[in-house]
């Protein structure tokens, strides 16, 4: 893709965050500020950050437009992903993506079976998803803000009702098993924390899904979040760049867009309980979570 852009002259930047969408007079784009401090001009803006990124880069001039506060209904949901690496294989496990009937564990995959960089055929790596994490979205406790032991133990725990003979509770602390033993131990692990991942699926968020198409003209949207077919997801992420891609397309060859212009398919209130408005457009600190991402290690971010 970078080839394709870079060959028909365009360039690609990686690792530059915009700081602030600033407004012409008419309310369009008049250009980003970068947080290096330099300035990107352009015909067309797309922006693709995640849902609860755009609440605070969202100019205050375009708050109040209903295209725009409706996008507030949406929010990101917690999740904490695990890698497990284990000192034999899981006999049980298969290759592919599981949907875990734990409700801790939402899905998981061994990796050593399913992703060729991970290849092995001695020892079993697992990458889950520990979700719901959250009182919010439907766990016990925050499980965000307990150790990376405890929460570890915990996926064991389960795993262990998934996997009877071959994981036990107490993996992490156990001295390894004998040769002869299927049960395995936990050789090392990792622990990534992401406060807000794709957008909370809950029932009634849907309909406040954007089009990529905006009221402002030389605005789209794209992002997984944005309206298509799918859920938050990669399908999901690429469709919605395509839709985008439409958009800026018959724009630039002054054409009529597709599928129905900008809008958002409810003009209902958003919920009571949805997130705040940051004070102030401009994201805070410069971890990973500020971007939408997750980290190793306690939650530093506010
Ligand atoms: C633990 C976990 C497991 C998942 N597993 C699967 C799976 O198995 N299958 C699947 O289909 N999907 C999975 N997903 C979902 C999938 O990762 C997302 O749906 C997809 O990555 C969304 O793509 P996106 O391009 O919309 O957003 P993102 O991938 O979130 O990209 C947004 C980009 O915006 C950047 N950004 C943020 N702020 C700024 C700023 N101020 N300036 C410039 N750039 C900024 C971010 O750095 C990021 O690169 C998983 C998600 C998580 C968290």
């Amino acid at each position: 893709m970078v080839q394709h852009v870079e060959a028909r002259g365009g360039k690609v930047v990686t690792g530059a965050a915009v700081k602030q969408i600033c407004l012409a007079e008419d309310g369009s784009v008049a250009k980003l500020e970068m947080a290096d401090g330099t300035e990107v001009v352009a015909d067309y803006y797309v922006s693709a950050v995640p849902c609860d990124v755009f609440q605070r880069l969202l100019p205050t001039q375009w708050r109040e437009l209903p295209f725009f506060a409706a996008t507030r209904a949406l929010r990101g949901i917690p999740v904490i992903n695990l890698q497990l690496w284990f000192d034999r294989k899981m006999a049980s496990s298969i290759d592919g993506l599981a949907f875990s009937r734990s409700p801790l564990l939402s899905v998981y995959a061994d990796m050593s079976r399913s992703v060729r960089e991970y290849a092995d055929d001695d020892r079993s790596m697992i990458a889950l998803v520990f979700a719901p994490c959250t009182p919010e979205a439907g766990a016990d406790r925050n499980w965000l803000m307990q150790t990376d032991e405890d929460i570890i133990d915990a996926t064991l725990e389960e795993l262990g009702r998934l996997f009877p003979a071959e994981v036990a509770p107490d993996a992490r602390t156990a001295p390894p098993q004998p040769a002869s033993s299927r049960l395995a131990s936990l050789r090392k692990f990792s622990v990534v924390r992401v406060p807000r991942s794709v957008y909370a699926a809950v029932p009634g968020a849907g309909k406040f899904r954007p089009s990529q198409e905006t009221p402002i003209d030389n605005f789209v949207l794209a992002g997984d979040w944005s309206t298509q077919k799918f859920l938050g997801s990669m399908e999901g992420a690429v469709l919605a760049g395509k839709l985008a891609s439409e958009v800026v397309a018959c724009k630039a060859a002054g054409v009529p867009t597709p599928n129905g212009g900008a809008r958002v398919a409810t003009d209902e209130p958003v919920p009571a309980d949805a997130p705040e408005v940051p004070s102030a457009p401009g994201f805070v600190g410069n971890s990973p979570v500020a971007f939408g991402g997750g980290q190793t290690g306690g939650l530093v971010h506010p």
